[in-house]
């Protein structure tokens, strides 16, 4: 014969891995989706049908993130000492870490190739115009 103290310490142990007050939110939407007549499988298929749609946006984020990255690996600058693109990055505005104040540097990545340049044209117009580049590259 189990206490009830046995009893609720089962189910403590069975939902182990949530906190008392993640137990306590389930009870409430599970009590208000009782009264409006859902049934745990409506739950199911509600929160595999969220999951869906944002696996979806992260699918279109990725496809994006990849286009650009396509887009800067063909049509972006390339390292004049080795021919690999070049990476650039935003500079912080002009004092110590940037006497001269420039707004970006390129720089390349492959092996031990140790090539940078510096430019006055910030880093979102270089990266717009690769891209503006790549997409009537695509438009033709
Ligand atoms: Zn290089």
């Amino acid at each position: 014969m189990t206490t009830t103290k046995e009893r609720m310490e089962q189910i403590a142990e069975s939902l182990q891995p949530f906190t008392f007050g993640k137990v306590q939110d389930a009870v409430t939407m599970m009590l208000k989706a009782k009264r409006v007549g859902l049934t745990l499988e409506d739950l199911v298929e509600y929160t595999d049908w969220v999951v869906g749609i944002r696996q979806a946006e992260i699918d279109v984020d990725r496809s994006r993130a990849n286009l650009k990255l396509t887009a800067w690996l063909k049509h972006g600058p390339k390292c004049p000492h080795c021919g690999q693109p070049l990476s650039v990055r935003a500079l912080p505005p002009k004092g110590k870490a940037n006497v001269k104040g420039y707004a970006s540097q390129f720089f390349c990545q492959s092996g031990n190739c140790t090539y940078e340049e510096f430019s006055m044209t910030p880093r979102e117009v270089i990266v717009g115009n690769v891209y503006r580049a790549a997409e009537n590259a695509r438009g033709r």
